[in-house]
């Protein structure tokens, strides 16, 4: 069973994909946690990716399929894998649609996390991540505060506001958003695989609504 996880930054995908992974035994490919990872470890990838993320921008589509894709040649990814943050232009899922076609994959459905503006600027501004990058469990110090301050209650590492999490740059990330990544809800309604999610409501329900739709 493999899902794509959609919606705009702050929707809850990556808090979604953690709890999938636990219930479901999939596995995340998060192309912004694979991302950071490359940033942290200095690679050429990582370099040429750190600008555009810390700008607020899309990291371009030739970079990010090619991560993608190697990914999905990974043994873990045929047990299941939820796509959380990817495809995130049209032309990122018209990649997409050929490499599933190429290893034999099949997608249950495009689960779109729907949240208004104004709450995911709220989320955002408040979202806390931790610093360790083979952990980046996510919080919030509203809604998912750590058992203690700002430690990870996993790994117990220091948690970080991400620096692309500044209010200008997350204005220009809801407007990337919009421009480049909200066509991909007419993109999955032409192929029947599109399923809206209310992403406004406790996290538990927001889960269950996606089990629902994979099961
Ligand atoms: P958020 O959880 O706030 O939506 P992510 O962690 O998914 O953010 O991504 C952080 C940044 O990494 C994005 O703003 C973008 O610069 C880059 N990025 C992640 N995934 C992609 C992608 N599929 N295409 C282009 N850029 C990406
Ligand atoms: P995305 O990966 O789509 O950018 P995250 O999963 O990182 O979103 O969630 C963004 C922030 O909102 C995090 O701080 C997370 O703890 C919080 N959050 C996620 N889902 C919910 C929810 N249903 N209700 C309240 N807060 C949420
Ligand atoms: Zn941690």
């Amino acid at each position: 069973m493999n899902l794509i996880l959609l919606g705009a930054p702050g929707a809850g995908k990556g808090t979604v994909s953690k709890s999938l992974v636990e219930k479901k035994q999939m596995v995340q490919i998060s192309t912004g946690d694979i991302l950071r990872n490359e940033i942290k470890n200095g690679s050429s990838l990582g370099i040429q990716a750190k600008k555009y993320i810390d700008a607020g921008d899309l990291v371009p589509d030739e970079l990010i399929l090619g991560i993608v894709e190697s990914r999905l040649n990974e043994d873990d990814c045929k047990n299941g894998f939820i796509l959380d943050g990817f495809p995130r232009t049209v032309s990122q899922a018209e990649g997409l649609k050929k490499m599933l076609i190429k290893n034999s994959f099949k997608i249950r459905a495009a689960a779109d996390i729907s949240v208004p503006e104004e709450i995911l600027i709220q989320r955002l501004s408040s979202r806390r991540t931790c610093s360790n990058v083979s952990c980046q469990a996510i919080y919030n110090v509203i809604s998912k505060p750590p058992k203690t301050d700002n430690k990870c209650d996993l790994c117990g590492s220091e948690l970080i506001q991400r620096s692309d999490e500044t209010e200008d740059a997350i204005r220009h990330r809801l407007e990337i958003y919009t421009e480049k990544t909200a066509p991909l809800i007419s993109f999955y309604s032409q192929t029947g695989e599109y399923v809206k999610i209310n992403g406004n409501q406790d996290i538990d329900s927001v889960v269950n609504e996606v089990l629902n739709v994979i099961k």
